[in-house]
């Protein structure tokens, strides 16, 4: 499986290169691309009374870069903010099955909680949102090991209790989905 990460807006390298190292940690038989150039962020996205950006509007942008990528999914990484209408935030979102995911990192720095910065813990949380955003677009749903990667957080606490690994219910569904890819 080929994973292209596409920048929206200025996003730091060393984070992209942080999560690029963990989506190979992670996936079997995976190559992963930091594209160039990178993508604006979409001004239409803005919700000026919520001061977020809808995430699904970012990611029908991010389909658009799919073809000419050549990948076989690509995840938008961000600074924004990010919400869908019934919440008040998302982390990430994924289509479920699809090609395209995005990711926020504006709530998974410490400095958000009012707490010291701690690159490790930031870059950490990257890599879990990052996997549970891709696993989506294999097809993976959530899951109620709170333990698993595909565990839903809507809060830090619930991502820092995740582990950055599948549990054995959804190992062999990323197996089966990833299995269908070329080498
Ligand atoms: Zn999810
Ligand atoms: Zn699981």
């Amino acid at each position: 499986m080929q994973i292209a990460i596409l920048c929206i807006g200025s996003v730091d390298m060393n984070v992209l290169e942080s999560i690029q190292r963990s989506l190979c940690d992670v996936f079997p038989e995976v190559s992963c691309d930091i594209l160039k150039p990178t993508m604006p962020i979409p001004e239409k996205a803005y919700n000026p009374s919520r001061h977020q950006y809808h995430s699904s509007n970012i990611l029908s942008k991010i389909r658009d870069h799919v073809e000419k990528s050549g990948a076989d999914r690509i995840l938008g990484v961000t600074e924004v903010d990010l919400y869908v209408p019934r919440l008040n935030f998302v982390f990430g979102e994924g289509e479920c099955p699809g090609k395209t995911a995005i990711i926020s990192l504006s709530r998974l720095k410490p400095e958000f909680y009012g707490e010291p910065s701690d690159w490790n813990l930031f870059a950490e949380r990257s890599a879990k949102e990052a996997v549970h955003e891709v696993g989506h677009t294999l097809g993976l749903e959530h899951c109620r090991n709170s333990a698993c990667i595909m565990f839903f957080s809507n809060n830090i606490q619930m991502t820092d209790t995740k582990k950055l690994k599948f549990c054995e219910k959804c190992w062999p569904k990323v197996l089966r989905s990833t299995s269908l890819f070329a080498k």
